[in-house]
Protein backbone atom coordinates (compact mmCIF):
# COMPACT_ATOMS: atom_id res chain seq x y z
CA UNK A 1 0.00 0.00 0.00
CA UNK A 2 2.88 2.23 0.32
CA UNK A 3 4.82 1.13 -2.59
CA UNK A 4 8.40 0.30 -2.22
CA UNK A 5 8.08 -1.33 1.26
CA UNK A 6 10.76 -4.13 1.49
CA UNK A 7 13.24 -3.71 4.06
CA UNK A 8 17.14 -4.04 2.09
CA UNK A 9 19.68 -6.39 4.29
CA UNK A 10 22.12 -3.59 4.57
CA UNK A 11 21.71 0.04 4.97
CA UNK A 12 23.47 3.10 6.47
CA UNK A 13 21.24 4.42 9.14
CA UNK A 14 17.97 2.44 9.92
CA UNK A 15 14.87 4.70 11.60
CA UNK A 16 12.66 2.44 13.91
CA UNK A 17 9.20 4.04 13.63
CA UNK A 18 7.88 5.85 10.47
CA UNK A 19 5.81 8.81 12.35
CA UNK A 20 6.81 12.45 12.17
CA UNK A 21 10.33 12.03 13.47
CA UNK A 22 11.22 9.17 11.47
CA UNK A 23 10.42 10.15 8.23
CA UNK A 24 11.70 13.77 8.46
CA UNK A 25 15.25 11.96 9.66
CA UNK A 26 15.08 9.70 6.87
CA UNK A 27 14.14 12.21 4.18
CA UNK A 28 16.84 14.82 5.70
CA UNK A 29 19.51 11.72 5.85
CA UNK A 30 18.38 11.04 1.99
CA UNK A 31 19.01 14.27 0.73
CA UNK A 32 22.78 13.93 2.49
CA UNK A 33 22.94 11.02 0.74
CA UNK A 34 22.98 8.16 2.96
CA UNK A 35 21.64 4.90 2.35
CA UNK A 36 18.55 5.38 4.64
CA UNK A 37 15.52 2.72 5.55
CA UNK A 38 12.53 3.40 7.83
CA UNK A 39 11.06 0.09 9.61
CA UNK A 40 7.25 0.88 10.86
CA UNK A 41 5.35 -1.31 13.08
CA UNK A 42 2.10 -0.22 11.40
CA UNK A 43 0.32 0.10 8.42
CA UNK A 44 -0.57 3.60 8.51
CA UNK A 45 -4.57 2.27 9.47
CA UNK A 46 -5.87 3.02 12.88
CA UNK A 47 -6.93 6.84 14.01
CA UNK A 48 -3.84 8.69 15.35
CA UNK A 49 -4.52 12.05 17.04
CA UNK A 50 -2.30 15.70 17.39
CA UNK A 51 -3.89 16.93 14.51
CA UNK A 52 -3.32 20.93 14.93
CA UNK A 53 -0.37 22.74 13.42
CA UNK A 54 0.93 25.91 14.40
CA UNK A 55 2.34 28.46 11.33
CA UNK A 56 6.07 27.54 12.34
CA UNK A 57 5.34 24.05 10.45
CA UNK A 58 5.80 25.41 7.46
CA UNK A 59 9.38 26.25 7.54
CA UNK A 60 9.78 22.23 8.67
CA UNK A 61 7.95 20.72 6.05
CA UNK A 62 9.59 23.56 3.67
CA UNK A 63 13.07 22.44 4.51
CA UNK A 64 12.29 18.26 4.36
CA UNK A 65 11.07 19.75 0.32
CA UNK A 66 7.35 18.74 1.07
CA UNK A 67 5.70 22.01 1.41
CA UNK A 68 4.05 22.38 -1.94
CA UNK A 69 2.88 18.79 -1.66
CA UNK A 70 1.51 19.52 2.13
CA UNK A 71 -0.87 22.53 0.26
CA UNK A 72 -2.46 20.08 -1.81
CA UNK A 73 -3.35 17.42 0.47
CA UNK A 74 -7.34 19.36 1.43
CA UNK A 75 -6.03 20.67 4.98
CA UNK A 76 -8.09 23.16 6.99
CA UNK A 77 -6.76 26.86 7.35
CA UNK A 78 -6.83 28.05 10.95
CA UNK A 79 -6.55 31.44 11.38
CA UNK A 80 -6.22 31.47 15.11
CA UNK A 81 -7.19 30.13 18.38
CA UNK A 82 -9.27 30.12 20.72
CA UNK A 83 -8.84 29.66 24.67
CA UNK A 84 -11.02 30.14 27.60
CA UNK A 85 -8.36 29.93 30.16
CA UNK A 86 -7.84 32.07 33.40
CA UNK A 87 -11.35 33.01 33.23
CA UNK A 88 -14.70 32.11 31.70
CA UNK A 89 -14.51 34.65 28.95
CA UNK A 90 -12.99 33.42 25.65
CA UNK A 91 -10.19 35.05 23.28
CA UNK A 92 -8.85 34.54 19.65
CA UNK A 93 -5.29 34.71 19.37
CA UNK A 94 -4.70 35.51 16.05
CA UNK A 95 -2.26 33.79 13.53
CA UNK A 96 -1.74 36.94 11.59
CA UNK A 97 1.36 38.31 12.82
CA UNK A 98 3.01 35.53 12.23
CA UNK A 99 5.04 35.33 9.50
CA UNK A 100 4.75 31.68 8.44
CA UNK A 101 0.62 32.74 7.87
CA UNK A 102 -2.06 30.05 9.18
CA UNK A 103 -2.03 27.19 11.39
CA UNK A 104 -3.45 23.98 10.15
CA UNK A 105 -6.16 21.15 11.35
CA UNK A 106 -5.47 18.22 9.50
CA UNK A 107 -6.80 14.17 9.77
CA UNK A 108 -3.61 13.05 11.33
CA UNK A 109 -3.73 9.49 10.08
CA UNK A 110 -3.79 10.98 6.51
CA UNK A 111 -1.42 13.15 7.18
CA UNK A 112 1.08 10.60 8.46
CA UNK A 113 0.78 8.17 5.92
CA UNK A 114 1.25 11.36 3.47
CA UNK A 115 4.58 12.17 4.81
CA UNK A 116 5.42 8.28 4.60
CA UNK A 117 4.91 8.48 0.83
CA UNK A 118 6.67 11.49 0.21
CA UNK A 119 9.61 8.94 1.76
CA UNK A 120 8.69 6.28 -0.45
CA UNK A 121 8.50 8.75 -3.71
CA UNK A 122 11.96 9.64 -2.78
CA UNK A 123 13.23 6.25 -2.54
CA UNK A 124 13.44 5.55 0.91
CA UNK A 125 12.02 1.71 1.64
CA UNK A 126 9.23 2.51 4.57
CA UNK A 127 8.36 -0.83 5.49
CA UNK A 128 4.96 -1.44 7.32
CA UNK A 129 3.67 -3.99 9.18
CA UNK A 130 7.51 -4.65 11.48
CA UNK A 131 8.53 -6.22 14.63
CA UNK A 132 11.27 -5.22 16.08
CA UNK A 133 13.01 -8.68 17.82
CA UNK A 134 16.51 -8.47 18.62
CA UNK A 135 19.50 -6.13 18.02
CA UNK A 136 23.05 -6.91 18.56
CA UNK A 137 26.18 -5.13 17.52
CA UNK A 138 29.60 -6.14 16.29
CA UNK A 139 33.29 -5.41 17.34
CA UNK A 140 33.36 -2.78 14.78
CA UNK A 141 30.28 -1.22 15.41
CA UNK A 142 28.04 -2.84 12.84
CA UNK A 143 24.12 -3.11 14.19
CA UNK A 144 22.50 -6.51 13.25
CA UNK A 145 18.67 -6.20 13.59
CA UNK A 146 16.29 -8.77 13.33
CA UNK A 147 12.86 -8.08 12.28
CA UNK A 148 9.42 -9.58 11.65
CA UNK A 149 8.04 -8.61 8.52
CA UNK A 150 4.52 -9.57 6.64
CA UNK A 151 7.02 -11.33 4.40
CA UNK A 152 8.74 -13.11 7.00
CA UNK A 153 11.88 -13.24 9.56
CA UNK A 154 14.71 -11.14 8.09
CA UNK A 155 18.10 -9.30 9.19
CA UNK A 156 19.05 -5.74 8.44
CA UNK A 157 22.73 -4.23 9.17
CA UNK A 158 23.09 -0.79 9.55
CA UNK A 159 25.94 1.51 11.15
CA UNK A 160 23.26 3.99 12.91
CA UNK A 161 19.84 3.25 14.29
CA UNK A 162 17.31 6.10 14.87
CA UNK A 163 14.85 5.11 17.71
CA UNK A 164 11.85 6.92 15.85
CA UNK A 165 9.07 4.58 17.79
CA UNK A 166 7.35 7.46 19.86
CA UNK A 167 6.81 7.35 23.28
CA UNK A 168 7.35 3.44 23.42
CA UNK A 169 10.67 4.41 22.98
CA UNK A 170 11.28 0.64 21.92
CA UNK A 171 14.69 0.72 20.82
CA UNK A 172 15.89 2.68 24.11
CA UNK A 173 14.19 0.37 26.24
CA UNK A 174 16.37 -2.45 24.58
CA UNK A 175 19.65 -0.90 25.00
CA UNK A 176 18.52 -0.61 28.66
CA UNK A 177 17.39 3.57 28.90
CA UNK A 178 14.73 4.93 31.33
CA UNK A 179 12.05 7.05 30.32
CA UNK A 180 11.68 9.65 33.28
CA UNK A 181 7.85 10.82 33.34
CA UNK A 182 6.56 13.89 34.98
CA UNK A 183 2.92 13.62 35.58
CA UNK A 184 -0.14 11.08 34.35
CA UNK A 185 -1.88 13.10 31.96
CA UNK A 186 -4.18 11.26 29.00
CA UNK A 187 -6.80 12.75 25.99
CA UNK A 188 -9.74 11.26 26.51
CA UNK A 189 -10.75 11.43 22.65
CA UNK A 190 -13.87 11.30 20.15
CA UNK A 191 -14.50 12.42 16.83
CA UNK A 192 -17.60 13.90 15.71
CA UNK A 193 -19.47 14.75 12.39
CA UNK A 194 -22.31 17.09 11.52
CA UNK A 195 -25.39 15.55 10.51
CA UNK A 196 -26.84 19.41 8.77
CA UNK A 197 -23.38 19.03 6.88
CA UNK A 198 -24.54 15.52 5.36
CA UNK A 199 -28.21 16.51 4.72
CA UNK A 200 -26.68 19.75 2.93
CA UNK A 201 -24.40 18.34 0.86
CA UNK A 202 -27.36 16.41 -0.66
CA UNK A 203 -29.07 19.32 -1.22
CA UNK A 204 -29.03 22.75 -2.63
CA UNK A 205 -26.45 25.27 -1.76
CA UNK A 206 -27.97 27.67 0.92
CA UNK A 207 -30.66 25.34 1.91
CA UNK A 208 -28.84 24.22 5.58
CA UNK A 209 -26.43 23.06 7.63
CA UNK A 210 -24.25 24.94 9.95
CA UNK A 211 -20.63 26.19 9.44
CA UNK A 212 -18.48 24.06 11.69
CA UNK A 213 -15.67 26.39 14.09
CA UNK A 214 -12.81 27.67 12.20
CA UNK A 215 -10.44 27.55 14.82
CA UNK A 216 -9.15 25.01 17.66
CA UNK A 217 -10.18 25.68 20.96
CA UNK A 218 -9.02 24.76 24.79
CA UNK A 219 -10.88 25.76 27.64
CA UNK A 220 -9.96 24.83 31.13
CA UNK A 221 -11.92 23.36 33.73
CA UNK A 222 -11.62 22.26 37.33
CA UNK A 223 -10.83 18.51 36.22
CA UNK A 224 -8.31 19.71 33.11
CA UNK A 225 -8.94 20.92 30.51
CA UNK A 226 -10.55 20.47 27.01
CA UNK A 227 -9.58 20.73 23.32
CA UNK A 228 -11.63 20.63 20.34
CA UNK A 229 -10.58 21.12 16.65
CA UNK A 230 -12.87 20.97 12.95
CA UNK A 231 -10.49 18.26 11.02
CA UNK A 232 -11.26 17.75 7.02
CA UNK A 233 -14.25 16.07 5.72
CA UNK A 234 -17.04 18.16 8.32
CA UNK A 235 -15.93 16.44 11.18
CA UNK A 236 -14.39 17.62 14.57
CA UNK A 237 -12.33 15.95 17.03
CA UNK A 238 -12.87 16.77 21.21
CA UNK A 239 -10.99 15.85 24.00
CA UNK A 240 -11.06 16.00 27.45
CA UNK A 241 -7.36 16.56 28.88
CA UNK A 242 -6.92 15.06 32.54
CA UNK A 243 -4.93 12.77 34.75
CA UNK A 244 -5.56 8.97 34.19
CA UNK A 245 -6.75 9.08 37.84
CA UNK A 246 -9.22 11.04 37.80
CA UNK A 247 -10.56 9.79 34.41
CA UNK A 248 -11.01 6.78 36.44
CA UNK A 249 -12.79 8.35 39.26
CA UNK A 250 -14.69 10.32 36.75
CA UNK A 251 -15.87 7.50 34.78
CA UNK A 252 -14.75 9.45 31.59
CA UNK A 253 -14.26 6.41 29.78
CA UNK A 254 -18.19 6.05 29.20
CA UNK A 255 -19.79 8.08 26.55
CA UNK A 256 -22.58 9.28 28.82
CA UNK A 257 -20.40 10.37 31.50
CA UNK A 258 -18.10 12.10 28.67
CA UNK A 259 -20.62 13.86 27.09
CA UNK A 260 -21.96 15.05 30.93
CA UNK A 261 -18.39 16.15 31.45
CA UNK A 262 -18.31 18.34 28.69
CA UNK A 263 -21.23 20.29 29.57
CA UNK A 264 -18.89 22.01 32.72
CA UNK A 265 -17.13 23.08 29.60
CA UNK A 266 -19.82 25.86 28.03
CA UNK A 267 -17.86 26.87 24.84
CA UNK A 268 -16.85 23.41 23.78
CA UNK A 269 -20.47 21.98 24.80
CA UNK A 270 -21.82 25.06 22.39
CA UNK A 271 -19.82 23.29 19.54
CA UNK A 272 -20.44 19.71 20.04
CA UNK A 273 -23.87 19.21 21.22
CA UNK A 274 -25.41 19.47 17.59
CA UNK A 275 -22.74 17.02 16.15
CA UNK A 276 -22.65 13.21 16.33
CA UNK A 277 -20.24 11.30 17.70
CA UNK A 278 -19.08 8.68 15.88
CA UNK A 279 -17.74 6.00 18.82
CA UNK A 280 -17.23 5.78 22.54
CA UNK A 281 -13.97 8.05 24.13
CA UNK A 282 -10.44 6.67 23.15
CA UNK A 283 -7.67 6.75 25.51
CA UNK A 284 -3.98 8.31 24.24
CA UNK A 285 -1.74 9.06 26.77
CA UNK A 286 -0.28 12.37 27.09
CA UNK A 287 2.37 12.57 30.12
CA UNK A 288 5.15 15.00 29.85
CA UNK A 289 8.43 12.41 29.98
CA UNK A 290 11.78 12.05 28.51
CA UNK A 291 14.39 9.37 27.79
CA UNK A 292 17.59 9.67 30.22
CA UNK A 293 19.78 9.60 27.40
CA UNK A 294 19.21 10.35 23.87
CA UNK A 295 22.00 8.93 22.07
CA UNK A 296 24.95 6.30 22.29
CA UNK A 297 27.24 4.97 20.14
CA UNK A 298 26.11 4.38 16.91
CA UNK A 299 22.39 5.51 17.95
CA UNK A 300 20.05 8.65 18.81
CA UNK A 301 16.36 8.69 19.62
CA UNK A 302 14.38 11.63 18.17
CA UNK A 303 10.75 13.14 18.49
CA UNK A 304 8.56 11.56 21.00
CA UNK A 305 10.89 8.39 21.73
CA UNK A 306 13.24 11.13 23.61
CA UNK A 307 10.49 13.39 25.28
CA UNK A 308 7.48 14.23 25.20
CA UNK A 309 5.14 17.40 25.85
CA UNK A 310 1.69 18.09 27.30
CA UNK A 311 0.31 18.36 24.13
CA UNK A 312 -1.28 21.83 25.27
CA UNK A 313 1.92 23.20 23.76
CA UNK A 314 0.82 22.27 20.67
CA UNK A 315 4.02 21.59 18.59
CA UNK A 316 4.60 17.95 18.99
CA UNK A 317 4.61 17.29 14.85
CA UNK A 318 6.40 20.45 14.52
CA UNK A 319 9.07 19.30 16.90
CA UNK A 320 9.54 15.92 15.62
CA UNK A 321 10.35 17.66 12.31
CA UNK A 322 12.76 19.48 13.57
CA UNK A 323 14.33 17.18 15.69
CA UNK A 324 14.52 14.77 12.60
CA UNK A 325 16.43 17.58 10.69
CA UNK A 326 19.20 18.06 13.90
CA UNK A 327 19.08 14.27 14.58
CA UNK A 328 20.57 14.05 10.68
CA UNK A 329 23.01 16.56 11.25
CA UNK A 330 24.25 15.06 14.52
CA UNK A 331 24.66 11.28 12.39
CA UNK A 332 26.10 13.50 9.46
CA UNK A 333 28.77 15.18 11.64
CA UNK A 334 29.52 12.25 13.68
CA UNK A 335 30.28 10.10 10.27
CA UNK A 336 32.49 12.72 9.44
CA UNK A 337 34.31 12.72 12.94
CA UNK A 338 32.93 15.30 14.83
CA UNK A 339 33.14 13.57 18.06
CA UNK A 340 31.36 16.34 19.54
CA UNK A 341 28.24 15.79 17.56
CA UNK A 342 26.33 13.40 19.11
CA UNK A 343 26.83 14.81 22.74
CA UNK A 344 25.33 18.58 21.00
CA UNK A 345 22.80 17.07 19.92
CA UNK A 346 22.07 15.33 23.59
CA UNK A 347 22.76 19.05 24.88
CA UNK A 348 20.32 20.60 22.27
CA UNK A 349 17.67 17.99 23.43
CA UNK A 350 18.63 18.64 27.24
CA UNK A 351 17.91 22.29 26.66
CA UNK A 352 14.80 22.49 25.05
CA UNK A 353 13.15 20.05 27.47
CA UNK A 354 14.51 22.62 30.21
CA UNK A 355 13.05 25.45 28.44
CA UNK A 356 9.67 23.28 27.92
CA UNK A 357 9.30 22.18 31.30
CA UNK A 358 9.65 26.85 32.29
CA UNK A 359 6.79 27.56 29.79
CA UNK A 360 4.59 24.45 30.85
CA UNK A 361 4.82 25.43 34.15
CA UNK A 362 3.88 29.56 33.77
CA UNK A 363 0.89 28.53 31.03
CA UNK A 364 -0.66 26.23 33.51
CA UNK A 365 -0.06 29.01 36.30
CA UNK A 366 -1.97 31.17 34.11
CA UNK A 367 -5.13 29.45 35.22
CA UNK A 368 -6.34 29.74 39.38
CA UNK A 369 -9.21 29.25 39.23
CA UNK A 370 -9.15 25.36 41.34
CA UNK A 371 -6.19 26.33 43.73
CA UNK A 372 -7.49 23.40 45.65
CA UNK A 373 -8.60 20.93 42.22
CA UNK A 374 -6.72 18.24 42.39
CA UNK A 375 -5.04 18.60 39.00
CA UNK A 376 -4.39 22.22 38.93
CA UNK A 377 -2.75 21.74 42.36
CA UNK A 378 -0.27 19.13 40.86
CA UNK A 379 0.36 21.72 38.36
CA UNK A 380 0.68 24.48 40.43
CA UNK A 381 2.87 22.13 42.90
CA UNK A 382 5.42 21.41 40.20
CA UNK A 383 5.32 24.88 39.05
CA UNK A 384 6.51 26.05 42.71
CA UNK A 385 9.26 23.32 42.81
CA UNK A 386 10.25 24.71 39.97
CA UNK A 387 11.08 28.40 40.73
CA UNK A 388 11.96 27.78 43.94
CA UNK A 389 14.91 25.41 42.61
CA UNK A 390 15.87 28.69 39.74
CA UNK A 391 15.58 30.82 42.05
C1 LIG B 1 -3.31 13.36 23.02
C2 LIG B 1 -2.27 14.05 22.18
C3 LIG B 1 -2.59 15.18 21.44
C4 LIG B 1 -1.62 15.82 20.67
N1 LIG B 1 -1.96 16.93 19.94
C5 LIG B 1 -1.03 17.51 19.15
C6 LIG B 1 -1.39 18.58 18.28
O1 LIG B 1 -2.54 19.00 18.23
N2 LIG B 1 -0.41 19.11 17.50
C7 LIG B 1 0.88 18.63 17.51
O2 LIG B 1 1.73 19.14 16.78
N3 LIG B 1 1.23 17.62 18.31
C8 LIG B 1 0.30 17.03 19.10
N4 LIG B 1 0.64 15.97 19.89
C9 LIG B 1 2.03 15.50 19.88
C10 LIG B 1 2.37 14.78 18.59
O3 LIG B 1 1.35 13.88 18.21
C11 LIG B 1 3.68 14.03 18.77
O4 LIG B 1 4.62 14.88 19.38
C12 LIG B 1 4.23 13.54 17.42
O5 LIG B 1 3.35 12.59 16.87
C13 LIG B 1 5.61 12.95 17.60
O6 LIG B 1 6.02 12.33 16.42
P1 LIG B 1 6.98 11.06 16.47
O7 LIG B 1 7.23 10.67 15.08
O8 LIG B 1 8.09 11.34 17.38
O9 LIG B 1 6.12 9.95 17.23
P2 LIG B 1 4.81 9.21 16.75
O10 LIG B 1 3.93 10.14 16.01
O11 LIG B 1 4.27 8.54 17.97
O12 LIG B 1 5.31 8.11 15.72
C14 LIG B 1 5.97 6.96 16.15
C15 LIG B 1 5.86 5.93 15.05
O13 LIG B 1 6.60 4.78 15.42
C16 LIG B 1 5.82 3.62 15.22
N5 LIG B 1 6.31 2.63 16.19
C17 LIG B 1 6.07 2.55 17.51
N6 LIG B 1 6.72 1.50 18.06
C18 LIG B 1 7.39 0.90 17.05
C19 LIG B 1 8.25 -0.23 16.97
N7 LIG B 1 8.56 -0.96 18.05
N8 LIG B 1 8.79 -0.57 15.76
C20 LIG B 1 8.48 0.16 14.65
N9 LIG B 1 7.66 1.23 14.67
C21 LIG B 1 7.12 1.62 15.85
C22 LIG B 1 4.39 4.09 15.43
O14 LIG B 1 3.47 3.22 14.79
C23 LIG B 1 4.43 5.46 14.79
O15 LIG B 1 4.20 5.44 13.42
C24 LIG B 1 -0.32 15.33 20.65
C25 LIG B 1 0.02 14.18 21.39
C26 LIG B 1 -0.96 13.55 22.15
C27 LIG B 1 -0.58 12.32 22.95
Amino acid sequence: MLGGDRLTAQTDVLVIGGGPAGIATALALRGDGFRVQVAERSGYERVRVGETFPPSIRPCLAKLGVWRSFLLEGHLRSPAITSAWGGSETHDQSHIFSPYGVAWHVDRRRFDLWLAREAVGRGIPVAPGVRLRDTSRDAFGKWSVRVDTPAGATTVQASYLADATGRTSSLARRLDRRRVVHDRLVGLYRFFSDPSHEASSTEPEGSGGHELPATGLVEAVEDGWWYSAPIPDGRLVAALMTDADIAARQGARDPTRWHELMQRAPHTWLRIRRLRAEGAPKVFAANTSRLDTVFGSGWLAVGDAAMTHDPLSGDGVCRALRQGLAAAAAIRGDTDGDAAALPEYGRAVDSAFDEYLRVRAVVYGLEDRWHDATFWARRHREGTRRSISAG
